[in-house]
């Protein structure tokens, strides 16, 4: 039986806990974690459990028993597309999704309850079904959970067909074709590109390749790191405090390993909470014996003579000897096969309207390519319009219903995706919950509970308008603020709070300035008569890595508009 849990609705009321035992399990104050594959002598408790959540937050699989095998095309379609007319596309169109994982499959999932009944293909790298990643990190690397016990809950059949293990290789818009590693060619009349994300290496790839140098994205991955942990390796060095780095981190602490974070930034999670929250949770580090090193680059890594890691030089003069170090360094967007497609796509991800809908390289929005989860970057109209890439599990979700609702809905019936960013961490007992974008701000008070205390909760301003809130520990109040995000409220707020500190003043809430929008340019435009004008992508804006120095990209990433 799978299960999965929407931890961004999820307040942490325990009631599962109480009904449930053996699933479901809260760290700390009110962390839920759940084994995502229980027994099947688990059904009834967890059915009630899942009836008595107060915010429905429990999905269970609606294939448990039924035939969920993954039908392989046998003979890829290379027919001519067929055209768009009408409400026909929704009973015979052919859809291609590219990238089998959490959009991807949401999307599959969202088309069908839409009444799409034409023809559905998943196309995925990775060889396996669709899994949940958040757990990677969590319950896998801990060894609560294996990690095949991570595929997703299914809401429902898809009736797909399914391209697993092999990669799409290019999109030809003007043939409506997709290219795979293989050789075959599938048509659409209309395509979702979910291809999100792979782990930025560690730059130098001699010292990457040493044993023990490791990432963290795949279930691969997490297998591999969990089984250098178990052999309790003399130090672990994490390199980069974002979300993925302090959850390694913490699960090092958990199996009461020793380990060094090291962070080229003033504090962990500077990117995505500034540098006054980030104190907060270096702080939680430090007080669970994480040897945490702010400012401190790591400048190379060193082997043995059989290629085993063995240390590693800061640059705070110190050599450390370490037998793993998880380079944590942020994510690389997957956006190399629509190199030649002519789409909007780059280091900054592929760009798309409010509606999921694919701009072309002159910005001009495409009728037929959708876009979703990680790899999208779309206007925030709620945050000044400006382009965020959103690489969060909610997001995911919700964009990908978003962009499967649009396409199969007339212009006049199309969604904007609208929902407020939000994301959630496990990480040192500690339950770390945001809505909003706290990249945006300007400004951030904590205006509930103490950061002494590790339970607050803080409110992010950007001009006087509240932009975010966060909470350590002290989630259930996150729903408050939500609608006063969406309604732009003054910051800082007027009202009074429950368990209010003496001190709730606004200070500089300490992110670094964003990019500038020159700085990483990667398109030119051409031509004089406005028939000729044209933006053309220069050399490598699909295939170069950013010029970046290797820290962990922002989760909410503000990197220049496209
Ligand atoms: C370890 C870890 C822990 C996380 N924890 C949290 C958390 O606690 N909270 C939270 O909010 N978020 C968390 N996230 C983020 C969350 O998992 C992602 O936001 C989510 O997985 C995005 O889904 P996606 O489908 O957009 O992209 P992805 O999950 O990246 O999937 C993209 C898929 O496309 C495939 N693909 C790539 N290129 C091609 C190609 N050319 N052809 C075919 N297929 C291709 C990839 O192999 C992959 O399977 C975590 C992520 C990781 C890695
Ligand atoms: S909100 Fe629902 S899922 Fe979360 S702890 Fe409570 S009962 Fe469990």
């Amino acid at each position: 039986m799978r299960i999965l849990v929407d931890l961004t609705k999820c307040q942490g009321y325990a009631q599962c806990a109480f009904l449930a035992p053996e699933v479901f399990t809260i760290q700390g104050d009110e962390a839920l974690t759940y084994n995502p594959h229980p027994d099947s002598t688990q059904l009834t408790r967890i059915r009630r459990a899942a009836a008595a959540c107060p915010v429905q937050a429990i999905r269970l699989d609606q294939l448990d028993g039924r035939d969920r095998s993954l039908h392989r095309d046998a003979a890829p379609s290379t027919a001519a597309p067929v055209e768009d007319s009408g409400g026909t596309f929704k009973k015979t169109g052919r859809i291609v999704i590219v990238g089998a994982s959490m959009a991807g499959l949401r999307a599959a999932e969202r088309l069908r309850e839409e009444g799409f009944t034409g023809s559905l293909t998943l196309v995925g790298e990775e060889p396996h079904e669709p899994y949940d990643r958040p757990p990677l990190s969590k319950q896998v690397l801990a060894g609560s959970a294996p990690r095949e016990d991570t595929s997703l809950p299914r809401h429902r059949d898809i009736s797909a067909t399914w391209r697993l293990g092999v990669a799409a290789t290019g999109l030809d818009l003007a043939a409506k074709q997709l290219h795979l590693a293989d050789g075959s060619r599938i048509g659409f009349d209309k395509v979702l590109i979910a291809t999100g994300l792979r782990a930025r290496p560690w730059p130098n790839a001699a010292e990457a390749a040493l044993t023990g140098v490791l990432t963290l994205r795949t279930r691969e991955d997490a297998a591999t790191l969990r089984q250098h942990l178990a052999r309790h390796p003399r130090r672990v060095l994490v390199i980069g405090a974002g979300f993925i780095g302090c959850e390694v981190a913490s699960v090092c602490r958990e199996l009461g390993l020793n380990v060094t974070v090291a962070e080229a930034g003033p504090a962990p999670l500077v990117a995505a909470l500034g540098e006054v929250i980030g104190a907060a949770a270096g702080a939680l580090q430090v007080e669970k014996g994480v040897d945490l090193r702010c400012g401190v680059r790591v400048l190379s890594l060193e082997g043995n003579a059989t290629g085993q890691l063995r240390r590693a030089v800061l640059s705070d003069g110190t050599t450390l000897d370490v037998d793993v170090a998880v380079a944590a360094l942020g994510a690389v967007r997957n956006v190399e096969w629509l190199a030649d497609s002519g789409l909007a796509c780059g280091v900054w991800g592929v760009a798309c309207d409010a509606g999921c809908r694919a701009f072309d390289a002159n910005g001009l929005v495409t009728d037929d390519v959708f876009v979703a989860g990680d790899i999208a970057r779309a206007p925030q109209p709620m945050y000044g319009y400006q382009y965020l890439a959103v690489e969060h599990w909610g997001n995911a979700v919700s964009q990908a219903e978003v962009a499967a609702h649009n396409m199969v809905s007339p212009e006049t019936e199309r969604w904007p995706h609208l929902e407020v960013p939000k994301f959630w961490s496990v990480q040192f007992g500690t339950e770390i919950k945001s809505v909003g974008v706290p990249s945006v701000a300007d400004e951030v008070a904590v205006v509930q509970g103490s950061v002494d205390t590790g339970r607050f909760l803080a409110v992010y301003g950007y001009k006087g308008r509240l932009v975010a809130a966060v909470a350590f520990n002290h989630n259930k109040w996150l729903d408050f603020y939500e609608p006063l995000i969406e309604q732009a409220a003054p910051f800082p707020p007027s009202f009074h709070h429950i368990d209010e500190p003496a001190h709730a003043r606004p200070v500089p809430a300490g992110f670094k300035p964003a990019a500038s929008p020159t700085q990483d340019a990667t398109v030119v435009v051409t031509g004089h008569d406005p028939n000729e004008r044209r933006a053309r992508l220069t050399n490598g804006a699909a295939d170069r890595t950013p010029s970046r120095s290797p820290t962990e990209t922002s989760p909410l990433s503000k990197e220049p508009s496209p």
